[in-house]
């Protein structure tokens, strides 16, 4: 594990400031992803001391999140046949958010659909599309309201069920990591796709943070940048983990309703809001829906959202504006701002 002081690079090439106060970051890989924290807080020490606290708790959380860990509460979960288990109160809380955002997306976010990962073999040597046969076999376990939650930390899952709270997590520990925090250090958490902004960015005047909001087609380069302050800012999109097969792209955002992945004219979704779990359930459930639903169900319950679609199309919903200053980048690219 690699940590060092710095002043962050990407940072510093999107506000484009010049004399950074030194943070500290802590860089590690958990939850099968690279992550850094960094803390601006009163002194070098201070600053240290809240990042490497930030990832201590990242990494206690994976455990709880797992479904590949064999020691993990949703591993034991996954093979209990339908057995009732009692497992950690992390675990307890990040399965009920998850149930709650499937309920709220009518099943478009479904975090019972494990066994539709396996058979498709994202992120293994073994990816491929499956025979539609074993597609029509493993849709018939998916499903949330197959999740039984019974209070006091126990579970059930019913009809062949096993989680995966891969579209969640990230948010989840987001949020583990915001609540450690008082606001008096500024701290750019970045969790994979899921970042975190709290405090006062120093190397700032307006004490905001700019996050880019990816080019799908290549993720080193922004289409869009929004400055936020205390809020997280998500971002699913198909370029994150995918194979091919046939000249085909075959990504890892699945539709439930199809069993394949989500074919709705989307490149990704970003999605600003305080709660980052909230954020990652429905920049995954978005993604699933397609634009004219997504932008639907976002001004249904005021939700700031920037859609890019396969056509190079970029449209935000009208809360972002409520929430953050959004800049469009994309024109040389061939992109247009559609609004
Ligand atoms: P994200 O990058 O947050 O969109 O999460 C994608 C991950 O969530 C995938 O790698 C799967 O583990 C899981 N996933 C895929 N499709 C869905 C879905 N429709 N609902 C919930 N989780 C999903
Ligand atoms: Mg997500």
């Amino acid at each position: 594990m690699k940590r060092f002081l710095a002043a962050m690079v990407l940072l510093l090439g999107i506000t484009g400031c010049t004399a950074q106060p030194e943070g500290y970051t802590a860089d590690f890989f958990a939850m099968d992803t690279f992550m850094s924290v960094t803390a601006y807080g009163a002194d070098e020490q201070a600053s240290e001391e809240i990042a490497v606290q930030c990832e201590r708790r990242v990494n206690e959380l994976e455990p709880a999140l797992s479904r590949t860990r064999e020691d993990s509460d949703i591993y034991r979960l996954n093979h209990a046949d339908g057995a009732v288990c009692t497992v950690s109160a992390d675990t307890y809380a990040a399965i009920e958010a998850a149930v709650q955002y499937a309920e709220l997306t009518g099943g478009a976010f479904d975090p019972s659909l494990a066994p539709l990962t396996d058979l498709w073999g994202i992120n293994t040597d073994d990816a491929h599309v499956p025979r539609q046969a074993e597609i029509d076999q493993v849709l018939t376990r998916v499903g949330y309201q197959n999740i039984q939650l019974l209070g006091d930390n126990q579970v059930r899952l019913l009809g062949g069920a096993q989680l995966d709270l891969g579209g969640i997590g990230k948010g989840f520990a987001t949020d583990a990591v915001a609540a450690l925090l008082d606001g008096s250090a500024g701290v750019l958490a970045r969790l994979g796709g899921n970042i975190g902004a709290y405090g006062e960015n120093p190397g700032r005047e307006s004490g905001g943070w700019v996050i880019g909001i990816a080019d799908p087609d290549d993720n080193a380069d922004f289409l869009a940048t929004v400055e936020v302050r205390g809020l997280s800012v998500v971002t699913s999109g198909d370029y994150e983990r995918y194979f091919e097969q046939d000249g085909r792209r075959y990504h890892h955002i699945f539709d439930p309703a199809t069993g394949y992945p989500a074919d709705s004219g989307l490149r990704s979704v970003t999605v600003i809001d305080q709660s980052s779990t909230r954020a990652d359930a429905l920049t995954t459930a978005l993604f699933v829906m397609g634009l004219d639903e997504g932008m639907a169900f976002c001004e249904e319950n005021a939700i700031a959202a920037v859609f890019i679609t396969a056509d190079k199309q970029v449209y935000t919903t009208p809360q972002v504006e409520n929430v953050c200053s959004f800049a469009f980048l994309g024109e040389e690219k061939g992109y247009a701002y559609a609004q």
